[in-house]
């Protein structure tokens, strides 16, 4: 069984996001930018199943800028074992994620498709979802636990209030949430051995694909300022602040 998994390049979750002064994007010019907290889930559970001798081959597929290399060699070092890098310098969005990644999938033929179920920078939660659609395969988003079965896989998903279990016939896609395992801390003969492993690169004109923006972003902003808070000595000034102060009692 044969496993392709998304990894994507974000701004690294320990950096406090700056929006440029003219609003037109985020400032990530020397910022720390890392594999996106759910594909490294994701890239988890695939080589989870390869331990567990259910996969035999492991994927790790990205679409962005030449450095994406950086976290193509992390899901190798984790433990896939090749990569495809889709060269492409223009901010992408889901959609043309999607498709390039169908195009790819077409080609590879794999059995499962794990991707994070969102990226943290655009927060969009949307790709997985598109790219099952494109596929006309079954979906299996925000999965707290992945088992596989004859010609199936299960997929429990975190949902409000609970966990729903999915059978999907095979090749499905699968969105790692939070709690489907704990990613591995990659050691330093990895990341050696990661260097000698296959990464190829292409590009979305190779793949067919076209794209050409369907979105554009007016404006970014940074949240607004909250005043400080203050304290008060009693019950009574508190009600007396928020009905007079803050009037919202
Ligand atoms: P999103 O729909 O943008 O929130 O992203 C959901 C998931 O799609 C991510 O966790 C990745 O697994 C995958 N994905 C999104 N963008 C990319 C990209 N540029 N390269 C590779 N995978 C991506």
């Amino acid at each position: 069984m044969k496993a392709l998994v998304a990894v994507k390049r974000v701004v690294d979750y320990n950096v406090k996001v700056r929006v440029k002064a003219d609003g037109s994007n985020v400032d990530i010019d020397n910022v720390k930018m890392s594999m996106n907290p759910f594909d490294e889930i994701a890239v988890e559970e695939a080589v989870r199943l390869k331990e567990a001798g259910k996969v035999t081959e492991i994927v790790a597929v990205s679409v962005g800028v030449a450095k994406a290399e950086e976290v193509l060699r992390t899901a190798l070092a984790m433990g896939a074992d090749r990569a495809i890098l889709i060269e492409d310098t223009a901010t992408t969005e889901p959609l043309t994620v999607a498709k390039l990644l169908k195009a790819v999938v077409d080609k590879e033929q794999p059995d499962l498709i794990f991707l994070g179920k969102q990226a943290i920078d655009n927060d969009a939660n949307q790709t997985g979802q598109m790219l099952a659609a494109l596929l006309n395969a079954g979906q299996g988003t925000f999965a707290g636990k992945v088992e596989i079965g004859a010609g199936e896989v299960e997929v429990t998903r975190e949902i409000d209030g609970g966990l729903e279990k999915v059978a999907l016939k095979l090749p499905a896609v699968i969105t790692a949430d939070l709690r489907l395992n704990e990613p591995r801390f990659v050691k330093l003969p990895n990341i050696m051995q990661a260097k000698k492993k296959p990464l190829e690169k292409t590009t979305p004109a190779d793949l067919g694909v076209n794209t050409a923006p369907r979105i554009t972003v007016t404006q970014y902003a940074e949240p607004k300022k909250r005043s400080a808070g203050i304290k008060v000595d009693s019950v009574a000034a508190l009600v007396d602040k928020l009905k007079n102060e803050a009037k919202v009692i």
